[in-house]
């Protein structure tokens, strides 16, 4: 991938510009959470359209070079680092999807896109009404791909807090300097609930243990999980009408999740909890 620092290729292409300032759907009450502003390439355009917008910057330079608007916060820091709740206020308890006001929408750093999304998703689905990103095209691909050859831990992730929609491709000529590979406009529409029972730490735990080892069954993978959890895995199998010999890959959300509660309920209790 790209040797650049911190996954600096600004968009200059006046089109993509517009499509993925239009994909966002931004209403003059919308709040808008950007992420690397860069040059601003998006930013002004946000501005135009926004009530409100924060840009989180890591590089300083740019972040003052930034042409400043009435209605544009600018922070500088690194995402992975800022508190949510600081940065944005507290979520409005249980507010129906429509009545939220924040929207991300991004050209992100693709040298932490992973961390990024699931940062965003994990503290910030509570937030956000929508999240417009742009990420390379191999991983758009693989967000929306749950039981295929594609899938990962991350796509299970995603699927879990949000619907991905691949709204368009970009080329690396759209981008000074460009980048090795191509990139894809990614909208992720947040659920009101998750679509499956497991709580969000086992579901993501099980999954990461699974596709570490993506090509054993997982009768080998998990056993690893398994111990360090001291449950039974031959059980939860069992109880979750899994097979064991299956790879990750055949997995749905929902095997998945079934598979991950079962897994709990058949820890063996601490001493003294019998
Ligand atoms: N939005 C601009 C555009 O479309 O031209 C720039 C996008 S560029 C792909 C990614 C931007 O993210 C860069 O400006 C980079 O400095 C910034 N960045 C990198 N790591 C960051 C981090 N951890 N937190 C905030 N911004 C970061």
């Amino acid at each position: 991938m790209s040797k650049r620092p911190l996954g600096q290729h600004f968009l200059h292409e006046k089109t993509a510009i517009q499509k993925i300032v239009d994909s966002a759907q931004i209403t003059p009450q919308d709040y808008v959470l950007e992420i690397g502003p860069g040059r601003g390439a998006i930013t002004g355009e946000l501005c135009q359209r926004a009530a409100r917008v924060i840009a989180v910057e890591l590089d300083k330079n740019l972040a003052r070079q930034l042409k400043r608007y009435p209605n544009l916060e600018v922070v500088e820091g690194d995402i992975l680092r800022l508190d949510l709740a600081q940065l944005l206020g507290q979520p409005a308890p249980n507010l129906p999807l429509a009545q939220r006001r924040w929207k991300v929408v991004a050209n992100l750093p693709y040298y932490i896109t992973t961390p990024i999304i699931e940062k965003l998703l994990l503290e910030g689905h509570a937030y956000f009404q929508s999240l417009v990103i742009m990420i390379q095209k191999e991983v758009a691909q693989r967000l929306q791909a749950l039981a295929c050859r594609q899938s990962g831990a991350l796509s299970y992730f995603v699927n879990y807090y949000a619907r991905p929609q691949i709204l368009f491709t970009v080329k690396p000529g759209s981008f000074s300097p460009p980048p090795q590979v191509d990139s894809s406009v990614l909208a992720l529409y947040p659920y009101a609930a998750p679509p499956v029972p497991a709580p969000a730490p086992a579901l993501q735990r099980l999954t990461r243990a699974a596709f570490a080892m993506r090509r054993k069954t997982l009768a080998k993978s998990l056993q690893g999980l398994a111990n360090s959890l001291k449950a039974d895995l031959p059980l939860a199998l069992e109880r979750a009408q899994i097979s064991g010999q299956k790879r990750p890959e055949e997995l749905t959300l929902d095997d998945f999740s079934r598979l991950a509660l079962a897994l709990e309920k058949t820890i063996a209790p601490k001493e003294g909890q019998e």
